[in-house]
């Protein structure tokens, strides 16, 4: 089993067209029957392993999978030991702090001593702690943006794509935390072969993106 590329993608949601995409155009054929959680490459050492995004770097870790293709918001807040290979420039998004409309914010300062609601507590607790900002964060698991209006919270982080999600629950953007795109992460202990696999595979991505630009 150490001969071939397990590969993890997201089983379905805002990577996974462009992920198949990418391993497409790079020459690798399967068979992606529907509601397949695993299916084998036909003509590349490789199976492709279809997951919710946020179990894909604990996998890549454990070496469950040795490839897996997330936001890299979802790879940095999991702290997982894995090795980014490479940007893929897709699913660009940023992570960004929210306020109600009425509120008259002037900077960071007024985050002080606030409740920011996120699904992303340690991004956001790496930013406040930069910037010397102590507010207390409140981790939920979803539907972030409406903590604000039920008097759950006095702030949110959360990922923005357009901005249409905060403006609709009453918010605006006030600061951008850290900015987005999916990308290669690779666990660190592959076998010679493999990453000799992964070097194929990387040759073949760089050269998609080259004939795309
Ligand atoms: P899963 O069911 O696999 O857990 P999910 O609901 O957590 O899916 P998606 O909403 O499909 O995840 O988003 C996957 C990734 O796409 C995000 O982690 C982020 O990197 C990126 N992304 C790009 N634009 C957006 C957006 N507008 N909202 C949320 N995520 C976005
Ligand atoms: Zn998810």
């Amino acid at each position: 089993m150490n001969n071939i590329l397990r590969i993890a993608i997201q089983k379905s949601g805002r990577l996974s067209e462009d992920s198949l995409k990418l391993i497409k155009e790079c020459g690798i054929r399967f068979d992606n029957g529907a509601g397949k959680l695993k299916t084998a490459a036909t003509n590349f050492p490789a199976e492709i392993l279809f997951l919710r995004d946020d179990d894909i770097p604990g996998y890549v870790e454990d070496g469950v999978a040795h490839l897996g293709i997330v936001g890299e918001n979802v790879s940095e807040e999991s702290a997982r030991n894995v090795e980014t290979v490479h940007r893929l420039g897709f699913s660009k998004c940023r992570l960004s702090i929210g306020v109600l409309r009425e509120h008259d914010y002037q900077g960071l300062k007024d985050l002080e001593g606030k409740s920011i609601a996120t699904t992303y507590p340690r991004l956001l607790g790496k930013y406040l702690k930069e910037n010397n900002v102590s507010a207390q964060i409140h981790e939920i698991s979803g539907s972030v943006e409406i903590a604000p209006s039920i008097g759950l919270a006095d702030a949110v982080c959360d990922i923005v794509s357009s901005g249409s999600t905060l403006l609709s629950n009453g918010l605006k953007e006030v600061e951008t935390i850290f900015r987005s795109e999916a990308v290669m992460i690779a666990s660190k202990h592959l076998s010679e072969q493999q990453q000799e696999l992964l070097d194929q595979l990387l040759f073949r991505i760089k050269a998609v993106q080259v004939a795309k630009n």
